[in-house]
């Protein structure tokens, strides 16, 4: 059996607009500014919990997603997330509010985010998925995140505003980047657009040489792929999750633990200047950046989703410590996916017979094993199939 081909879909899930999955709806909650204090951490915990099913995602997009939401449970959700302050006005404001910003810097990139938050209504109708980066902390870390219109700060600490793609940005400063962004959104929406989608390195892959000259103006090269590894860093400590989701109960220990967190895109919390110790009840919550948990994507799995044919949790806690350190793995509770985020040395579906083994998602499965034979000799699966 192959895997279906995924859905492209031309918008991001909202929590206004939130997009339907194998276990019910996903509710994406945009944290103003990337932010969360420990009172809206253990909100959105409760509010999982009652609505959902106690299951959240760490999203590359520095969001959390709400999963398992029913169509008639999605107003209350939305009402007690409003009260929480994490609800856009409308959809067309949620979904311009595309923001990526570095956890890193302090201050002044949330100000920035905040600023540009405030000016959403200014800019054009965008594609949904449209994205901006302020990437403005000591050195810039969003270059592999989603983005159009990128901000950051060359070597001699010049604002830079950048169209992604592009190895050169106009210099310009905290007074007039809102107003210059605005502008190369326009440029976009009047050059890029085609029924509703584009992405700005599309566009400038096919025609490098249209873009306004100021931007063409100063050379700086784009930032390099950076994944701070979780644990203490610089600045305070990075809290990642096991299988890239978080569970209502961790959410309520991790607001127990510290005043607020910055969202990151590295499916990760972090805890500015604080030296987080983890308490023994937060399994699921990783500072450790050899834990093998990191490497592993699950889907809720069974019980928790309806359309799952197997407990994919459980199975990946009994192969996590047989990880080879070089290996990634991807248990799914169907042939949707969900949980998926891009390629795996070794994918196990679950089936009405077991799991399905494959080390190309795209061909037929390698074998088909029981959990229990899984969970017996873990390192099988990792093996060639001449074994
Ligand atoms: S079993 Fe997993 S992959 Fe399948 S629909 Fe449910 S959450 Fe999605």
């Amino acid at each position: 059996m192959s895997a279906p081909d995924p859905i492209i879909q031309g918008w991001c899930p909202g929590a206004l607009r939130p997009m339907m999955s194998g276990d019910g709806l996903v509710v994406r909650v945009r944290a103003v500014c990337g932010q969360l204090d420990d009172a809206q951490m253990a909100a959105i915990a409760d509010l999982s919990d009652r609505f959902g099913n106690g299951i959240l995602d760490v999203t590359q997009r520095a969001n959390l997603q709400i999963r398992g939401v029913t169509a008639e449970d999605h107003p209350a959700l939305i009402d007690g997330l409003r009260g929480l302050g994490v609800i856009d006005a409308d959809v067309s404001v949620e979904t311009k509010r595309n923001i990526a910003i570095t956890p890193f810097g302090g201050d002044a990139p949330r100000d920035l985010a905040r600023d540009l938050t405030a000016a959403l209504s200014d800019f054009p109708d965008l594609p949904g998925k449209f994205g901006f980066a302020i990437d403005t902390g000591p050195e810039a870390v969003l270059g592999d995140v989603s983005a159009d219109i990128r901000v950051e700060l060359n070597e001699a600490g010049q604002m830079i505003l950048r169209a992604d793609h592009c190895f050169t940005g106009a210099i310009t400063s905290c007074e007039t980047v809102i107003k210059d962004m605005i502008v190369l959104a326009e440029w976009f929406a009047a050059h890029g657009v085609e029924n509703g989608r584009g992405r700005m390195h599309k566009l400038l892959a096919r025609q490098p040489d249209i873009l306004p000259k100021p931007f063409r103006g100063n050379e700086m090269p784009r930032p390099q792929q950076v994944i701070p590894a979780a644990g203490t860093i610089e600045g305070g400590t990075l809290i990642a999750c096991a299988y890239g989701q978080i569970t209502s109960g961790d959410l309520r220990v991790l607001s127990a633990l510290v005043p607020g967190v910055i969202m990151t895109p590295w499916r990760a919390f972090f805890a500015p200047g604080q030296a987080v110790t983890l308490p023994a009840a937060s399994d699921g919550l990783i500072t450790d950046p050899n834990d093998a948990r990191l490497r592993i994507a699950a889907c809720p799995g069974a019980p928790k989703c309806p359309q799952a044919l197997g407990k994919t949790r459980l199975l990946a806690d009994q192969i996590a410590p047989a990880l080879p350190g070089n290996k990634s793995l991807h248990i799914t509770g169907c042939a949707k996916g969900c949980a998926a985020s891009g390629r795996y040395d070794v994918t196990l579906t679950a089936t009405t017979a077991g799991f399905d083994l494959h080390h190309d998602i795209n061909t037929s499965p390698l074998a088909q094993l029981t959990s229990a034979q899984i969970a017996a000799d873990p390192k099988f699966i990792f093996q060639g199939p001449s074994k």
